[in-house]
């Protein structure tokens, strides 16, 4: 059985305390309503790392992820955060290859590829983000399956099948990020079988079905039911439903 993962992306928002309140009634609420098959995942600011790190230290479902890392262990880097400095916090993800990372930050997947790396090497878990812009979707179905499944060959095929097992990877349309517009159901079952395909061409079946893969974009209490059902959907990789926590925990239910 694949793992089952909900991870909350707060992107660039919440102060400090903000977010301790949030990360508190996560926690809670988790305790109480998460089904137990469930990892809730916060992937916080990495300022708020060290304080959700000690709220969720005793979590049994409840872990953090940073929302990047460097590429580099440590040195001269100014600005960028470490995976070790991640480590130290108690965080065992990092979302890596976020489509604002590849948009804003020119984050190549030759880049990308460096940091998974580097990430493993520390064995800090990766979710891996792909996803296909408006314009690449409108020349088809095909051309945005083929984007997709590039991004991945190129940035994780190096790996091996034993890493590769219980991978996560997080599919999300960069149309329908933060757009109020989500893929349909089946759109996201589709491009995600379509993801597992490709894994298994290359890693062999039993590996490809390990691997968990999170839909995001857009997605809230409304409408996660029927994305989550999805044969090959398991779990979400959410934004701004993420930052409050009712809206949260019922993803997560
Ligand atoms: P959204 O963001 O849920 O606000 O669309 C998802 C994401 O970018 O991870």
């Amino acid at each position: 059985m694949r793992n089952k993962i909900v991870a909350g992306n707060w992107k660039m928002n919440k102060t400090l305390e903000e977010g301790k309140i949030l990360a508190s009634e996560v926690v809670n609420m988790a305790a109480d309503e998460a089904p137990s098959d469930v990892t809730v995942i916060m992937g916080t600011p990495a300022i708020h790392m060290d304080a959700v790190g000690k709220l969720v230290k005793d979590a049994a479902n409840v872990a953090i992820a940073a929302q990047d890392c460097s590429a580099h262990e440590a040195g001269a880097y100014t600005g960028e955060i470490s995976v070790s400095q991640i480590k130290s916090v108690g965080a065992k993800y990092v979302i890596l290859g976020h489509s604002e990372r590849r948009e804003y930050h020119n984050e190549s997947n030759e880049l990308l590829a460096a940091k998974v790396d580097t990430a493993l090497a520390a064995d800090l878990k990766p979710i891996f983000c792909c996803g296909e812009a408006l314009e690449t979707r409108e020349q088809g179905d095909d051309v945005a399956y083929k984007f997709v499944c590039d991004q991945l060959t190129a940035s994780l095929f190096h790996l091996s099948a034993e890493v590769m097992t219980n991978f996560i990877i997080a599919y999300e349309p960069i149309w329908a990020i933060g757009t109020g517009k989500t893929a349909s159901a089946e759109q996201a079952q589709l491009m995600h079988a379509e993801i597992r395909k490709h894994i298994a061409a290359k890693y062999g079946q039993e590996v490809a079905d390990s691997v968990s893969i999170l839909y995001g974009g857009s997605c809230k209490p409304s409408n996660a039911n029927e994305i989550f059902a999805g044969a090959d959907v398991d779990g979400g990789l959410i934004g701004g439903a993420s930052l409050a926590s009712r809206d949260f925990i019922d993803i997560v239910k």
